[in-house]
């Protein structure tokens, strides 16, 4: 069974104070965990740290009991290519490629071809309702419809675990629905889902809840 953990990590940015200090907790498979706290608090922070995307400045992170934080780049981004599922905050989709070439890009970094995906992330657009024209820009959709094609970018992989960050800061509560639906659904398929949010609703539907 999947378990992601964080071991007593503190972190600082250059000439920053340490926030996250010596935090550790435990994410198991088949179960959505909720951060929440105020602004500045980390939140973003230790979801890039669970992510390979920031070293700890103390402590580490194991998936399956494999410490990966301290690997050297090359294998931090294998292991984000292939388990690893990102939801930015504000979307940060690609503004030069199509819907379906930002939704598809992680395919490139498994080596595989992206044509043999392309039918699933039609239907994942379908899913989140954002069945948009996949040539389309990021430039010509609103603001929580690229909040839903990020997240269909981070499912498309079937990553042993979802980070996402503030995922439904941008949508009315019908899409909210859909997209915290998917993500439950997502772990309930033994994966790992963790959620930051400020929505005490959101947090009400997770399974576990951390607050920093
Ligand atoms: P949250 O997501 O809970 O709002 P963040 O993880 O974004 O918090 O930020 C935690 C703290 O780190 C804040 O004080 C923020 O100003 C600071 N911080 C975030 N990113 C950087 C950065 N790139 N460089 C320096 N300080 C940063
Ligand atoms: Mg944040």
């Amino acid at each position: 069974m999947t378990t992601l953990e964080a071991h007593n990590i503190t972190f600082a940015y250059p000439g920053g104070n340490p926030i996250l200090t010596t935090w550790s907790h435990t994410f198991t498979a088949g179960q959505t965990t909720a951060i929440t706290g105020p602004s500045g608090r980390g939140k973003s922070t230790a979801l890039y740290i669970l992510g390979l995307l920031l070293t700890p400045t103390t402590g580490h992170v194991t998936l399956n009991g494999q410490t990966l934080s301290n690997r050297p780049d090359h294998t931090r981004s294998w292991h984000r290519a292939h388990h690893f599922g990102f939801v930015f905050q504000n979307a940060e989709l690609d503004p030069t490629r199509t819907l379906a070439d930002n939704i598809l890009e992680s395919c490139h970094y498994r080596n595989e071809n992206p044509a043999t995906r392309h039918n699933h992330a039609l239907h994942l657009m379908e899913r989140y309702g954002v069945a948009l024209p996949p040539h389309r820009r990021p430039g010509q959709i609103s603001g929580g419809q690229a909040q839903r094609v990020a997240l269909c970018r981070a499912l498309i992989g079937d990553p042993l675990v979802v980070l996402a960050d503030e995922p439904t800061g941008n949508l009315d509560a019908q899409s909210t629905t859909a997209v915290i639906n998917g993500l439950k659904e997502h772990a309930a398929t033994g994966r790992i889902v963790i959620i930051s949010t400020h929505s005490p609703d959101v947090v009400a539907q997770c399974d576990t809840h951390i607050d920093l």
